[in-house]
């Protein structure tokens, strides 16, 4: 590889390490992972400090959840819909 092209795609290897990470990272608090992953790869520390500061959404409804969410992912309005 050219130093032209490592020049070229250094960036684009840390901006799919980081989507990849922050993606993940939003997914396993059921938030949308391409948008996170996409986005936060871009402005990676500020994409990690907004997702440290989201709140675990319900798998089912989307809704914030306080603290952790019970098994299944579910706030306590789709839990008790189950
Ligand atoms: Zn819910």
């Amino acid at each position: 590889m050219s130093a032209e092209a490592a020049q070229l795609f250094a960036p684009l290897i840390v901006w799919a390490f980081w989507a990849v990470v922050i993606g993940l990272l939003a997914k396993r608090k059921n938030l949308n992972l391409w948008g996170w992953g996409l986005l936060g790869g871009l402005f990676w520390p500020v994409g990690l400090i907004a997702l440290a500061f989201q709140k675990f959404r319900c798998a089912a409804c989307s809704q914030p959840i306080e603290g952790k969410p019970a098994e299944g992912k579910l706030c306590g309005t789709c839990v008790a819909e189950d």
